[in-house]
């Protein structure tokens, strides 16, 4: 195999993995688990990681609304509105429980 074929397939398997992680709710636990504002990481795993979650979940939650308690931020994902699921009360946008009080 040529040098520059490894490199693309070793860039395609990292991002199969960010989207495993992003797309399963106990993997996605445990990468917010090690940064305590996830969405302030520097780190282009974590921003992928992110990004790929927060569009997963929009399509999760596409046919329901959300409930709205602004005394808390999420911590995850940076979402300041407060916007929650009806019926978990984890952040509507990146479905996990991580909220900070204001
Ligand atoms: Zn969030």
């Amino acid at each position: 195999m040529k040098r520059e074929d490894k490199i693309y397939l070793a860039i395609g398997n990292k991002m199969d993995n960010i989207k495993q992680i992003a797309e399963s709710d106990d993997l996605f636990e445990n990468e917010i688990h090690k940064v305590k504002e996830f969405y302030l990481s520097r780190s282009i795993k974590r921003k992928s990681l992110l990004e790929k979650r927060l569009q997963f979940i929009k399509k999760r939650n596409k046919n329901i609304s959300p409930c709205f308690d602004e005394e808390y931020y999420c911590s995850t994902c940076g979402a300041k509105d407060g916007a929650e699921h009806p019926t978990t009360a984890y952040c509507f946008y990146c479905d996990t429980d991580n909220w900070t009080h204001k």
